[in-house]
């Protein structure tokens, strides 16, 4: 029961109109809603219009009898241009990530509606002769004897073909406005504009029949599509390796959804979205599917939502923020590699499509698929309570066995006299591949770390003492780091250990590919970094020359997850398989088993058996070790307990409250009152259970000269996290003068 709703009072505008307060009427105390449809009177007249309730409050800043009554509301599930409006549903789920996340109505709405751009649906205007060609070369006679020479271009250009696009007509042939209008005004020609809904897909005659399913894999389908007819909705996850038929496995699931006149959601991290992925689904569902990704234009992505919402498409598949397309009848939302990163929004509202999907599912009634290789801990302890229904895929279909990992020690290494960045063992594997004709690849895993310095001997990373990043190697001979541009000359000795051993990575993959080349000159060698993958075309041409065996090695940054399968790829080498555990960070463990795994997954895909040499200077570390024996499970228990010790997520929720300002007492100010405030929370509802950290500096503490603060609360009751942020926000709504910006994270996935 709340006295005030905002009203957002035309969505359908170029931007997200600001909310209107209006006044709740005693009749609809009780129903209403966020994501209402209601009438309201609107201006001056008074006229009704459509609006949709974003919010109830119990507060206004507006003297409450200036406010006018909400008139009616309007019959839910009523129709639009003949299909049920799932907007509603939007702003429903806008609110809640507002709520759940912490971000302005604002901000949550314009993350769930797409932008009405001025590049809406790309309108193709034409221009037509309506006399006819006799007629018209009268009319050019006459304009060329008055010497107008616009109208005489333009008739002249006409009569050979009497439809001209536009565009065309006022760029190319110059032609004013002004003198179109003239034309048209006189019935010599017409503007017509026809609206073009475009699909960025071309497609072929393109088919992919279906795979009569394993007996587990049909098992997992028959399941899920049960309770699909019987209305259960409880989220499903599949644990299944790699190549284990996870994808048939969707596949069947949106057939069967289909069938059933629902439609579907199919998120998919960017970097795996490749060529090879989508032709599985444009083969088997042809035009009735779509994809958003990144490289398409706002328009397009417009154009994409507009056709989901006439259900023209029934199948969408994209990254993140596929998730909003508003599909009228959405029945199903699945989500490949759960526990990408990528999920989670690094801008306000930081919501995780994980979460956000299944609040969206529940709004609709519809179901959530997940599968991973390697489950995020959150999923896989949440399953294990039954939360949600836990499945299991533990063979490859295409026959191949799981690999061969060896664990290289690369103390060791060095202290037997091995100084290059291949151990012996994979230079041995390597020259073998060589021989035999057969592919390797080769990770220099985590992107930020190109050009980092460590020692060989002890493992020792140089790092900035005020950014907590380690520095990087520049040409120059200087050490600098990237955020705050601190240098100091290169270190000769190792300030831990006293080696002469500490070396920089140079560029990273760049210097690898060197030495490979040194090492090996008949090698043909690709590389893949950010510097070769600038564009999405490039990724996949260096992938598909790889898979076409035009290189013998491939040398990445980036991890192929899926959508690229290279059976000859018989081994692969992790190069520095630890430095995400320098990083101080509690998903550091998880991270880096995750990565292990995936590349692991890499090798041995075709007939012949695969290899994997990690290389680490920690080969003694529980995530190395459980990738070794591929022990998901036991990988999962420890690291479980790690964070029940701990109290991070999943054993518990924690919220990072970013406070962030051009002065630093600024930020360490407001960082003071935020915790001060979430303080007051506790204590006044005598949280015994709740920690509170900070106010500290963040773990990098100044980017950009923007000086960065954070404090973290932890409780196992996420809600409870939910009161302390309002309360925050509220404080600082209330003071004139708040400092800096503050921003919340719940769960956080990088550190700040
Ligand atoms: P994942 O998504 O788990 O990596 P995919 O669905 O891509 O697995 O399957 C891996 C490979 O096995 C693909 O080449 C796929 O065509 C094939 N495959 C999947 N299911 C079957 C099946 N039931 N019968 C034969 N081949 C299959
Ligand atoms: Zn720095
Ligand atoms: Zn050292």
């Amino acid at each position: 029961m709340s006295k005030y709703a905002n009203v957002i009072v035309d969505i359908s505008h170029e931007k997200v109109d600001r909310p209107f307060g209006y006044r709740v009427p005693d009749a609809l105390q009780d129903v209403l809603q966020p994501g209402m449809r209601v009438q309201i009177p609107f201006g001056t007249g008074n006229t009704l219009r459509t609006g949709y309730v974003t919010e109830l409050t119990d507060e206004s800043d507006y003297p409450p009898e200036k406010m006018k009554y909400i008139h009616s509301l309007t019959v839910t599930g009523g129709t639009q241009d003949g299909v049920q409006d799932p907007r509603e549903k939007m702003i429903a789920l806008a609110a809640w990530m507002k709520q759940q996340y912490g971000s302005t109505m604002i901000q949550a709405l314009k993350t769930v509606l797409p932008a009405r751009t001025k590049a809406a649906a790309k309108e193709k205007k034409e221009i037509r002769l309506l006399v006819d060609k006799e007629q018209a070369q009268v009319l050019l006679s006459e304009y060329e004897r008055k010497h107008q020479k616009a109208k005489a271009r333009l008739l002249t250009e006409l009569i050979q073909s009497p439809v001209l696009p536009r565009e065309l007509v006022t760029q190319k042939l110059a032609i004013p406005a002004a003198t179109l209008k003239g034309l048209q005004e006189n019935g010599i020609i017409a503007q017509d504009s026809k609206t073009v809904l475009r699909n960025p897909v071309k497609l072929g005659d393109y088919t992919a029949p279906p795979k009569l399913l394993s007996k587990k894999q049909q098992e997992i389908v028959t399941r899920i599509l049960q309770n699909e007819d019987s209305g259960v909705t409880t989220p499903a996850l599949i644990h299944g390796i790699t190549g284990s038929g996870k994808t048939e496995v969707y596949l069947a699931l949106i057939e069967g959804i289909l069938k059933r006149g629902k439609q579907a959601i199919v998120l998919i991290p960017e970097i795996a979205l490749t060529y090879q992925t989508l032709m599985r689904f444009y083969g088997r569902f042809g035009d009735r599917v779509s994809v958003i990704n990144s490289t398409l234009s706002p328009g397009e992505k417009q154009d994409q939502c507009e056709r989901a919402r006439r259900g023209e498409i029934d199948v969408i598949i994209g990254p993140r923020s596929a998730l909003f397309t508003p599909f009228p009848r959405l029945g199903m939302i699945l989500i490949d590699e759960e526990h990408e990163n990528s999920y989670k929004s690094e801008t306000m509202p930081r919501y995780h499509a994980r979460e956000t999907a299944l609040k969206l599912a529940e709004l609709h009634g519809a179901q959530v698929v997940m599968g991973s290789a390697t489950p995020s801990l959150e999923s896989y302890a949440r399953a294990r309570q039954g939360e949600f229904l836990l499945f299991t895929l533990k063979e490859r279909l295409t026959g191949g066995q799981l690999p061969k990992v060896y664990v290289e020690d690369l103390r060791r290494e060095l202290k037997e006299g091995n100084r290059s960045i291949f151990s012996r063992r994979l230079q041995e594997k390597m020259e073998q591949r060589l021989k035999d004709g057969e592919q390797t690849m080769l990770f220099l895993n985590r992107r930020g770390y190109a050009g980092f310095v460590s020692c060989r001997a002890c493992g020792y990373v140089c790092k900035c003492p005020h950014c907590d990043v380690s520095l990087s190697e520049h040409k120059n001979g200087t050490l600098v780091c990237h955020y705050c541009g601190y240098t100091i000359p290169a270190v000769k000795l190792c300030p831990s250990c006293g080696s002469r051993y500490i070396l920089g990575f140079k560029a990273g993959t760049e210097a690898i590919e060197e030495q490979l080349k040194r090492l090996y000159p008949q090698a043909k060698v690709l590389r893949m970094d950010a510097d070769t993958t600038r564009t999405k075309e490039s990724y996949e041409k260096i992938l598909s020359a790889f898979a076409n065996k035009e290189a013998d090695i491939l040398v990445g940054t980036q991890m192929i997850v899926k959508g690229h399968d290279f059976p000859d790829v018989t081994l692969v080498g992790v190069l520095a398989a630890d430095l995400s555990l320098s990083v101080n960070d509690y998903r550091a463990g998880e991270r880096t088993f995750q990565l292990l795994t995936q590349a692991a997954g890499r090798a041995g895909r075709g007939t012949k058996p695969g290899e994997v040499v990690l290389q680490t200077y920690q080969p003694e570390h529980y995530s190395v070790q459980y990738a070794k024996k591929a022990d998901y499970e036991g990988f999962f228990e420890e690291e479980l307990l790690y964070r029940q010790l701990l109290s991070y997520p999943p054993a518990s929720h924690l919220l990072a409250v970013l406070l962030s300002a051009p002065i630093e007492a600024q930020a360490q100010l407001a960082a003071a009152q935020a915790a001060e405030w979430a303080k007051t929370v506790i204590d006044k509802n005598s949280w015994a259970d709740a920690v509170l950290i900070g106010p500290a500096p963040a773990a990098v503490g100044k980017i950009n000269d923007i000086y960065r603060y954070g404090v973290y609360i932890k409780h196992k009751d996420y809600q409870k996290l939910v009161k302390i942020k309002d309360h925050i926000e509220k404080q600082r709504t209330l003071q004139k003068d708040a400092k800096g910006m503050c921003q919340f994270d719940f769960d956080p996935v990088n550190t700040w």
